[in-house]
């Protein structure tokens, strides 16, 4: 910015593959075979072969029966959660749920009910008083501004127990989480077609775009009815190309994922002691609680005036007396890079 030059600590690319050169030339390539834009929806002409390999590919990667490419997550939260529910069903939601998932319950004419964050008790007696016929359960699987991790076993028991679909968002964990980045599922060794599983491809997977995963039907249903999918133009197959080259950097991306988690461990033990509290998150998104509003912009400045790019996150966004700087990590970032930031936390907060 104005020539000079800055890390920055708040990007979603994760892994680092946004500018990879393998997905830079995958794109070129994808251009040259494709063209730019798709021309038309998915349902008129606008799906091609690359969609359907990938759709097929995300699937098999996630261990899930099919999947649907949306264009963005926020849009697939809207497709799917108005396809699901309507008049008379209910949605019961983590109070610190993504504001797309909120406006997906509002549009879907569903009562809309919100639990305190985590609180599975208060989930469940909320389950226990439905009369409902459709019931969705909807989360976050990791959570945007805290960096937490959503109890997804525990969750889907309850789906079990009350006839309720599940529906995860794994915007900040597809990538990331479980055994070669394959997310939240497979982290906790979930498998149920009560699950309607979301991720987006904008994030860890350093592209554009985001998918629905889960039952055949389900699937079936969203091509169908799911507003967000057909009534709008199809994403480029090049960016669909794109997301193919992605999914073998995320499969083969372990050594990205050990060196984030290294960045991860640093940063919680570099802050844990200084007068701001730091989340004990172990995901990319580690939240450092100021406190007041004025107070976080303040440091976020100090930071950006030392070259570093983090921004103050501050009410509505999240509860008041929490606004906080939100350090997101990246593969990309050396331990130089981490134990810079971390030096010059310590030192505006004045407990270096
Ligand atoms: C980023 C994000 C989205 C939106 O995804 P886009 O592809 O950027 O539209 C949805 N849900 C969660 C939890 C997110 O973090």
């Amino acid at each position: 910015m104005d020539g000079r030059e800055y890390v920055a600590f708040c990007s979603n690319d994760y892994l680092g593959l946004a500018a990879h050169p393998d997905l830079i030339e995958a794109a070129c390539e994808g251009a040259q075979r494709y063209g730019v834009g798709a021309g038309a929806s998915h349902l008129i002409l606008g799906h091609t072969e690359p969609h359907h390999r990938l759709e097929e590919a995300l699937a098999r990667f996630v261990d899930l029966p099919a999947a649907l490419i949306i264009s963005t997550g926020y849009m697939a939260n809207l497709g799917l959660i108005t396809a699901l529910p309507g008049r008379g069903d209910c949605i019961f939601a983590d109070k610190l749920n993504h504001a797309s998932l909120n406006d997906a319950a509002l549009l879907s004419r569903a009562d809309f009910k919100r639990y305190t964050h985590l609180d599975l008790s208060a989930l469940e007696r909320m389950l226990e008083s439905s009369t409902a016929r459709t019931k969705l359960i909807v989360s976050d699987a990791v959570f945007s501004m805290d960096g937490d991790v959503a109890p997804a076993r525990e969750l889907l028991a309850l789906a079990e127990h009350f006839d309720a679909w599940l529906v995860l968002d794994d915007a900040h964990g597809f990538g990331v989480l479980g055994a070669h980045g394959r997310g939240v599922l497979e982290q906790h060794g979930l498998r149920s077609p009560r699950i309607a599983y979301i991720a987006t491809l904008g994030k860890a997977a350093g592209v554009y775009g985001a998918f629905v995963a889960g039952e055949r039907e389900l699937i079936d249903i969203l091509v169908q009815r799911a507003r967000t999918y057909v009534y709008t133009t199809a994403t480029p197959a090049l960016i669909a190309h794109a997301l193919l080259t992605s999914l073998d950097l995320i499969e083969n991306g372990d050594a990205r994922r050990e060196h984030l988690s290294v960045l991860v461990q640093r940063i919680q033990r570099g802050l844990s002691a200084g007068a701001w509290r730091l989340l004990p998150s172990d995901t990319a998104i580690q939240p450092l609680i100021v406190g007041g509003s004025i107070e976080a912009l303040a440091a976020s400045e100090k930071l950006t005036e030392r070259g570093l790019l983090v921004p103050a996150i501050r009410p509505p966004t999240v509860a008041q007396g929490t606004a906080r700087l939100r350090i997101s990590l990246s593969a990309d970032h050396s331990i130089e890079d981490v134990e810079r930031l971390i030096d010059a936390i310590r030192s505006i907060q004045g407990s270096a």
